[in-house]
């Protein structure tokens, strides 16, 4: 392979000069640092087709996956955050929200939405974790309270899908109302007969989990992912112990009874509709 051999030192590239695959042509999976194609990797449901690594997706993802065809109604599109404590930390909290607007082209920590998924009619809360950690402020706990709202008018399954690092710490207790808030509606729900299943993903936490992601009438989750009230580290300094291996892994919550089972993000939308076919 002599040819190959660079004879010449020095030879600078201007920048302008080098080749490059156009941005976005290729995924490397941050688990196993294996190279596929982007739309390789979207035709797997955002999993590594080596390793099966779960990338992390929003709402944009999860309602082209389930909803047929990507068709759907969305529900409060505009809402928007106010800023009742005038919270300031490094940033303004009206900052903060504009400029997360502008970087991440949401509105807010979750989307909801209804269509048809397979043969169900079916109403759909998404979290966004692009979205100041995916946390749960007033409008996250509205648009979840108004899309169970929607269920019980039009007497469709409710799907929520969570991901967050819990309650948005600039609207300190607007932020913790959310949990009551939306866990009395699911209460409705749940006399009207109406199915609630909650799927959390990597990382669902705080105030999230202590509230609507674990009153599912089924409780699933997607393999690996981080699900927890407290971080680790908390926990650890707390109880003075070392924790067990795969702590807070969705495998080790399965294993200690508090999710009923486990879902590849290839098999959610056949699994999930089926399973409410079973229910009706
Ligand atoms: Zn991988």
């Amino acid at each position: 392979m002599s040819w190959f051999i660079r004879k010449e030192k020095g030879i600078i590239t201007p920048t302008e000069m080098k080749r490059e695959a156009p941005d976005g042509l290729w995924y490397q999976c941050p688990n196993c640092k294996k190279i596929m194609h982007t739309r390789e990797h979207k035709l797997n449901a955002y999993t590594c087709v080596h390793c099966n690594y779960h990338e992390k997706i929003g709402s944009e993802a999860y309602f082209g996956l389930l909803f047929n065809d990507n068709q759907f109604t969305e529900l409060d599109a505009d809402m928007t955050s106010a800023d009742p404590l005038k919270f300031t930390d490094t940033k303004a909290y009206p900052d903060r929200v504009r400029s997360t607007i502008k970087k991440t082209g949401l509105k807010d920590a979750v989307r909801t939405a209804y269509g048809k998924m397979n043969e169900v009619d079916i109403t759909i809360a998404c979290m966004d974790f692009a979205f100041i950690g995916g946390s749960m402020g007033s409008v996250v706990g509205e648009k979840i309270a108004r899309a169970i709202d929607h269920s019980l008018q039009t007497k469709t399954p409710f799907l929520m899908i969570s991901r967050s690092g819990g309650a948005r710490m600039m609207e300190a207790g607007f932020s913790l109302m959310q949990m009551a808030k939306t866990s009395a509606k699911l209460a409705l729900l749940s006399e009207a007969g109406i199915p609630y299943i909650s799927l959390l993903t990597d990382p669902t936490t705080g105030g999230v989990t202590a509230s609507f992601a674990m009153l599912g009438d089924f409780n699933i989750a997607e393999p690996e992912a981080l699900i927890g009230f407290a971080g680790p580290r908390v926990i650890r300094e707390t109880i003075g112990k070392d924790l067990p291996k795969g702590f807070q892994s969705a495998e080790f919550v399965l294993e200690h009874g508090f999710l009923d089972f486990i879902v590849d993000r290839k098999d959610l939308k056949d699994k999930v509709s089926s399973l409410l076919q079973m229910l009706q």
